[in-house]
């Protein structure tokens, strides 16, 4: 008998990839579901550089105006050193994007993104405070119990949470994220107290011994979002509350450019954040279930592309199954999915060494190189840039 009702998906988290996946999923005729552990949809306060890979699948899902209005377009992006604003490469983003690729780059804090996001999907299909506990996929179906005492059955159960995935623990085995040996300081600074700096409407990097430090414009241009990542050996939650403070951030990029601290000084507030890694994983997918975003491949921000892969990959999926096939379906998602992610977590990695070298022949070799040929720019980066992860090959 053929099927008559559409195939149920349940969504484990409502973050930017389980969101993009439903929005994806939903368009594409499943009955769609997303089961969220937060009280409400929040992200923290932050900004994502967007490249148009990522940018072109929101477009697709009928998000642009949204995104025109809350996004900021970079004019270029530019690498300088720590402690003179030397450059080391510099390189047209936009509109440069959209001709060579279709879509633009963005910069977008993280909030409005999610409620972007969040409004291209049915309100009431977002299940809030349901904290995923229990698993079980044996069978047609897959059945899920929530802390609140809920449980639910669908065709088929997608682990979008993040990365430390409840779903991946039950689906691959318990294993802790391990520490990457890097905090970040972040901040916001209302872009009025920057005046007299003379900011590039671009995305800015600057990099040095053990740090590399981060800032562009988000919220229609209302806020500047700054990262600064320095090394250190150990985490610990705790220890490291307290050092959250605009003191402790000065003096973690003391000697550096005086942009850098006056931005930082700039800030009422700032954050810690640690950074936390996986090896990559042989297979995402068992049965019915399914991963996607940090819960399969969490990567480091240095190629900033974790949110932009967790939004492919919602597309992806969604492509995917709506061959009809359910199991050829998934292993296809995968078979698509991975090879790509798992060339960006290692050239994440391979940056996190680059981009901290101690100023040296190391360095100079590098600079030189970015120099000759940068590696920032939407040319160089047009494996990536130009990939639509909406169409499946061969179809
Ligand atoms: C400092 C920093 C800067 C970054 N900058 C960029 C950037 O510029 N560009 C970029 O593309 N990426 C960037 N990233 C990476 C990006 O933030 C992540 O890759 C992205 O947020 C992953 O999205 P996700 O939806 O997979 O997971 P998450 O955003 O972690 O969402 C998971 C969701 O699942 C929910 N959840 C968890 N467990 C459960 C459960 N048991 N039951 C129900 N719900 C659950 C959580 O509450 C959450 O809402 C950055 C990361 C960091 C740390």
């Amino acid at each position: 008998m053929p099927r008559i009702a559409p195939l149920s998906i349940a969504v484990i988290g409502g973050g930017l990839g389980g969101l993009t996946a439903a929005v994806a999923l939903h368009q594409a005729g499943f009955d769609v579901h997303v089961y969220e552990q937060a009280p409400e949809l929040t992200e923290v306060g932050g900004g994502i550089n967007m490249g148009p890979n990522a940018a072109r699948v929101l477009y697709r899902l009928g998000l642009g105006e949204a995104l025109d209005r809350e996004a900021v377009r970079p004019l270029s992006t530019h690498q300088q050193r720590w402690q003179d604003g030397r450059t080391l490469q510099r390189a047209p983003l936009n509109p440069r994007c959209e001709e060579l690729y279709g879509a633009p780059h963005l910069t977008v804090h993280r909030a409005d993104l999610l409620a972007i996001i969040a409004s291209g999907f049915v309100a009431e299909r977002v299940h809030l405070g349901h904290r995923l506990v229990g698993l079980d996929g044996k069978g047609d179906r897959v059945a899920a119990s929530f802390e609140n005492g809920e449980r639910i059955t669908a065709d088929i159960l997608v682990g979008a949470d993040g990365i430390n995935s409840t779903v991946r623990a039950v689906l691959l085995g318990e294993e802790a994220p391990r520490f990457a040996g890097c905090v970040a300081y972040r901040g916001l600074v209302p872009t009025e107290r920057l005046a007299g700096l003379d900011l590039e409407i671009g995305s800015q990097s600057w990099v040095g011994p053990g740090g590399h430090f981060v800032h562009y414009f988000v919220a229609r241009g209302r806020l500047l979002n700054f990262v600064g990542w320095t090394e250190h050996d150990t985490w610990n939650r705790e220890d490291w509350t307290d050092r959250a403070t605009i003191e402790r951030a000065l003096v973690a990029f003391d000697g550096w450019h005086p942009q850098i601290r006056r931005i930082i000084t700039a800030a009422d507030t700032c954050f810690i954040w640690a950074l936390f890694d996986r090896e990559p994983l042989e297979r995402w997918s068992v049965g019915h279930i399914t991963l996607l975003g940090d819960a399969c491949h969490p990567m480091y921000p240095f190629m900033g592309q974790g949110a932009a892969q967790a939004i492919e990959d919602g597309a992806t999926l969604a492509a995917c199954l709506v061959a009809g096939d359910l199991a050829a379906g998934l292993r296809r998602y995968e078979e698509l999915r991975r090879p790509r992610v798992t060339r960006l977590q290692e050239m994440s990695r391979a940056n996190k060494i680059r981009f901290h070298l101690p100023d040296g022949p190391a360095q100079e070799a590098r600079d030189a190189e970015w120099a000759r040929a940068g590696d920032r720019s939407p040319e160089a980066l047009r494996w990536l840039f130009e990939f639509d992860a909406t169409v499946v090959p061969g179809r």
